[in-house]
């Protein structure tokens, strides 16, 4: 079945490809930018679920496939959970990582301790013809580092510390990411909930 991924994102898609190879579930998947590359993906809620469906449902109009989306971010005790879903915009409209994660250090500098902090995701899948829409969550807890190490993943990974680890994510190689990232967590639990949908569907 063929199934269209609504992320421009190339950090996500990177670890989204062998995450839903390794489900088991036979999808051909296709990126947004394959099939529609002027489409809309407006992420405009409050919530990592609103946003999830919205880039699902937005990716399932602009092709008429089903789709898969996730919404997903930080979230720092220290900063009353932000930047939360606004993480790929923190420092700003088209902000890039540098940018954000300058900007977090610097909240962080003006705040005291603890430094505790989690990833959220939502994984969203959308199929109109079908009448199916499912969302599961998954969350990873960790610490913001006062600076960055390693330049694998994206986003915030070179100041989020696995302490169970003592590495960052972004020291991490992407199969040690994907058994314990928040994004493996969401996508394995929307698998399980997709094979039984899809197979109880016949
Ligand atoms: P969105 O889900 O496209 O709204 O963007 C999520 C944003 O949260 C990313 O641009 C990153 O800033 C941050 N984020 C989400 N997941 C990760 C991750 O696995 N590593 C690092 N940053 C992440």
């Amino acid at each position: 079945m063929k199934v269209v991924v609504a992320t421009r994102n190339r950090g996500k898609l990177r670890e989204l490809v062998p995450l839903l190879s390794e489900a088991g579930l036979g999808l051909e998947l296709v990126t947004i930018d394959d099939l529609a590359p002027q489409a809309e993906l407006r992420e405009d809620g409050d919530t990592f679920d609103a946003n999830a469906f919205a880039k699902a449902r937005q990716a399932a109009a602009a092709t008429g496939l089903p789709a898969l989306a996730d919404d997903s971010g930080l979230e720092v005790d220290a900063l009353g959970g932000a930047p939360g879903v606004y993480s790929a915009r923190y420092a700003g409209p088209g902000a890039d990582d540098a940018r954000n994660n300058a900007k977090l250090l610097a909240a962080l500098r003006a705040s005291p301790a603890p430094r505790t902090a989690r990833y959220r995701c939502v994984a969203a899948y959308v199929d109109p013809a079908r009448g199916l829409e499912m969302a599961r969550a998954g969350s990873c807890e960790g610490e913001i580092l006062a600076d960055p190490r390693g330049d694998g993943g994206f986003g915030y990974d070179p100041l989020f510390l696995v302490p169970a680890l003592g590495r960052t994510m972004a020291e991490l190689p992407l199969e040690q990411k994907n058994r314990l990232s928040h994004r493996a967590a969401a996508f394995r639990a929307l698998a399980d909930a997709l094979r039984g949908a899809l197979f109880s569907a016949g």
